[in-house]
């Protein structure tokens, strides 16, 4: 379909064919934005800009008062909580110690398996490096080589750096 066949269908309304030629003609998508009367109907619906009274700002400041905690009143709550924290882990230890072992015990055991995770992840680069000494000169060398080439590339190439004073 040509621009001049669409035109007509486009401001008449859902047309297959015209639709698909909108989608990948930029011409007609700008001539369809200043010929389609919803756009100078949205336009004229437009309110006016008012400006913003100048008793806005002040009555906002002076309603806003920061909500301030004093310094304290923080540290008294938080010794409070923590002597009530202190209270209970003693309360309950004088009458469940039984509990608060298992508890201990299965925080080892978490700890214990997340330990056990980390060394078998570690254990494959180890292998690859340290226990193959070429491998690692090898890698270092690659290493050196490459931060020579970057900072080679970085002395040649003319980027604006920042003056130093
Ligand atoms: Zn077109």
């Amino acid at each position: 379909m040509r621009c001049e066949e669409a035109r007509p269908f486009l401001l008449r309304g859902p047309h297959a064919d015209a639709e698909a030629h909108l989608l990948t003609c930029d011409a007609c998508f700008n001539w369809l934005e200043t010929h389609d009367p919803m756009v100078s109907v949205l336009q004229a619906t437009r309110p006016a800009a008012s400006p913003v009274p100048a008793a806005v700002t002040a009555g906002v400041l002076q309603r806003w008062q920061p909500q301030r905690v004093s310094l304290r009143l923080g540290i008294a709550a938080a010794m409070g909580l923590s002597a009530l924290g202190l209270a209970l882990a003693a309360l309950i230890l004088a009458n469940a110690p039984a509990l608060i072992t298992s508890i201990l015990a299965g925080a080892g055991n978490v700890a214990g398996t997340a330990a056990g995770v980390v060394i078998g992840l570690l254990a494959v680069p180890r292998a690859l490096l340290f226990d193959e000494p070429a491998v690692l000169a090898l890698y270092v060398a690659v290493t050196v080589a490459v931060c020579a080439l970057w900072a080679r590339l970085y002395q040649q190439v003319q980027i604006p750096r920042r003056l130093t004073r």
